[in-house]
């Protein structure tokens, strides 16, 4: 089966975890400090925060804008339930925006029809990698007194008007979760340029407490203080050194994701029912997903058929995302209900995802692209 994603492990990266093991730290050891600073001196951001998923790390993003219950941020519903879970953890409100149907990326115009006194943050997700339209979302932000935060779990690597993928939001996070770009079996990260946010996402990693263990044995004493409520959040050592040797391999695994993603679109352009995603000027698409969207009304058959043929031929596509407000726990909790967000709803109808992953050959996608064909003509 040809997965729809799938993680690339090698030599070097195995060594690399051995020797984290033994070096006498597992964890809040010294691997933690270089990953966060690989990342840093990748995306360009001041600091980084690691930690244990790239939920924790929403998680951490939500304490350090200090959302309070009752608080309402903006998100899209065409995204992962993560993007939004964060919001509700805090007791706040996920108020869930539309989408570009091009390009499925959240649609500022519709952002600030939803902008009200409550509002404090606007959650953008750069969808399958490509970058949000940013410069329209920072308007916004600057002009209500927003903070801007980016779900980058799709876009390491990506970039937009001229910056890299880090740098366009007040606060950013990444997932190290096997189907991303770099792999650590569970991870993710918050970047940002504010001390103030790093220090308070730090402190929330560590259940609320102001130091960690390396800290208070490098200091020499043994006095800790728990100003707040946080997490056992960390990530260990052993994966901050995954991630390290996983860092070496981003330019290469990013430059396959464009090559198949560029023999993709060539392929299909000439299908009938089969369209690749729109994309934007001026930006690098880190092509987490290669998502197609799929006419399946002319082509006479259920998403649920083709599905299944093409995971018969060994071709694992999937669909990202059953939008979030559809959730029964969402539509429970907020009142959602078919309806609230049609242009969401009419795309989501439509999209399927095709394997895109960072050791992705061509002859992958000339077998997957055989498998629609057939399909196409059928
Ligand atoms: C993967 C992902 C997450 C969550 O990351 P985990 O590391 O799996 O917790 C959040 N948002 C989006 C858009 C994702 O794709």
């Amino acid at each position: 089966m040809i997965p729809y994603a799938r993680h690339h492990i090698e030599d070097d990266d195995i060594e690399a975890v051995i020797a984290a093991l033994r070096s006498g730290w597992l964890t809040t050891g010294p691997m933690v400090e270089h990953f966060e600073q690989a990342l840093c001196a990748y995306t360009g951001a001041q600091y980084g925060v690691a930690v244990s998923s790239g939920t924790a790390a929403l998680h951490c993003a939500m304490f350090a804008i200090g959302l309070e219950p009752g608080d309402e941020v903006i998100v899209p519903s065409m995204t992962f339930a993560a993007s939004a879970n964060c919001v509700a953890y805090m007791g706040g409100i996920p108020v869930f925006a539309e989408i570009d149907p091009a390009t499925l990326l959240i649609d500022p115009a519709d952002v600030a029809r939803r902008i009200t006194k409550h509002t404090r943050a606007i959650i953008a997700v750069d969808y399958a990698g490509q970058p949000c339209m940013y410069s329209a979302l920072r308007k916004l932000a600057d002009t209500h007194g927003l903070i801007l935060i980016a779900d980058a779990c799709h876009s390491l690597g990506g970039r937009a008007d001229g910056q890299n993928v880090g740098m366009l939001a007040d606060l950013t996070v990444f997932s190290f979760h096997p189907a991303k770009h770099v792999a650590t079996g569970e991870g993710g990260m918050v970047v940002t340029n504010k001390a103030s946010f790093a220090e308070r996402a730090r402190r929330f990693r560590n259940h609320g407490i102001d130091s960690d263990a390396r800290e208070r044995l490098q200091r020499g004493g043994w006095l800790y203080r728990m100003d707040d409520l946080g997490f056992n959040y960390r990530l260990t050592d052993i994966q901050c050194a995954l991630g390290i040797s996983q860092m070496h391999k981003l330019p290469l695994f990013l430059e396959n994701r464009e090559i198949a993603a560029a023999a993709y679109n060539s392929i299909l352009s000439g299908f009938r029912y089969f369209t690749p995603l729109g994309l934007r000027d001026n930006i690098r698409h880190a092509y987490h997903l290669y998502v197609v969207k799929v006419d399946f009304q002319a082509l006479g058959r259920s998403r649920d058929d083709v599905f299944k043929q093409l995971h018969k031929a060994g071709i694992g596509v999937n669909v990202h995302y059953i939008p979030v407000h559809l959730h029964p726990y969402y539509a429970r909790t907020y009142g959602h209900r078919p309806g609230d967000l049609p242009i969401t709803e009419e795309c989501y109808e439509h999209i399927l995802s095709l394997p895109m992953f960072g050791d992705i050959t061509m002859e992958i996608v000339e077998t997957v692209c055989t498998a629609l064909r057939s399909i196409d003509e059928d």
